[in-house]
């Protein structure tokens, strides 16, 4: 049954806002269950190349296996995982070729339906935290609280290059760069459910605040509602 007192919290916008970290901050300290909707598609990807010895796309073909993949999350020490077909993924979708192939597969029309039903289905007894693309405007339009995140996209490549360097991730500052110009170009331009901001969501432009001022930020509105 819902929770009466808990609601839905939307977190949406491009890539290296700190959404997925702010996120699961949140689910914490509210005691919601936190899911990266990012996550699933990547993990759509991982099936979808595996289809291919190759591994080259062939959407034809993926679409007549979406009925096959199975996504769970499951918390491991705090640590939020998630599983394909019950298998840990959650190393290997953050990989490179995983990224640069993942916003090609989100634009197929079948595999968001499939997709955003999950999705729907994880806040089906509220205390949901999602954050993605296309939240607020398509999953939950009638979230009780919708965010929607911007940063310059030079602020997000720098934080992204200097993140990856960390996990030891041999990638330039230019092809992080690149890739994120690329994905915001498919996903604010992609016809079904494009990464836009919900009319009702409130917009915080991050390019010059730490996570903890965005945090403190997002909790000071959330408890407004509370
Ligand atoms: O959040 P993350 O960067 O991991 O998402 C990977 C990709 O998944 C995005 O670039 C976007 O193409 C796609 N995505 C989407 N809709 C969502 C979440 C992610 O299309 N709700």
């Amino acid at each position: 049954m819902a929770n009466p007192k808990k609601f839905i919290i939307t977190l949406d916008g491009p890539a290296s806002t700190g959404k997925s970290s702010l996120a699961k901050r949140l689910s914490n300290k509210l005691g919601y269950i936190h899911i990266d909707s990012g996550s699933m598609y990547r993990a759509a990807t991982l099936f979808a190349l595996r289809l291919d010895p190759e591994r080259i796309l062939r959407p034809n073909i993926f679409v007549k296996y979406l009925s096959e993949i199975k996504i769970d999350f499951k918390k491991n020490h705090e640590e939020q995982k998630i599983f394909l077909n019950n298998e840990d993924v959650s190393h290997e979708i953050r990989k490179t070729y995983i990224t640069n192939e993942v916003s090609n597969v989100a634009k197929i029309p079948e595999l968001r339906t499939f997709l955003v039903n999950k999705q729907k289905e994880f806040g089906k007894n509220k205390g949901v935290i999602m954050d993605g693309r296309d939240i607020g405007t398509i999953v939950f339009p009638n979230a009780e609280c919708k965010f929607f995140l911007t940063a310059k996209v030079e602020v997000r490549a720098k934080r992204r290059y200097l993140e990856q360097l960390k996990q030891g991730i041999n990638q330039t500052y230019k092809m992080v760069l690149d890739n994120l110009i690329m994905r915001d170009g498919l996903d604010t331009k992609r016809v079904n459910s494009p990464l836009k901001k919900a009319v009702d969501a409130i917009e915080i432009d991050v390019s010059n605040m730490t996570l903890d001022d965005v945090y403190k930020k997002l909790l000071t509105h959330i408890k407004k509602i509370k």
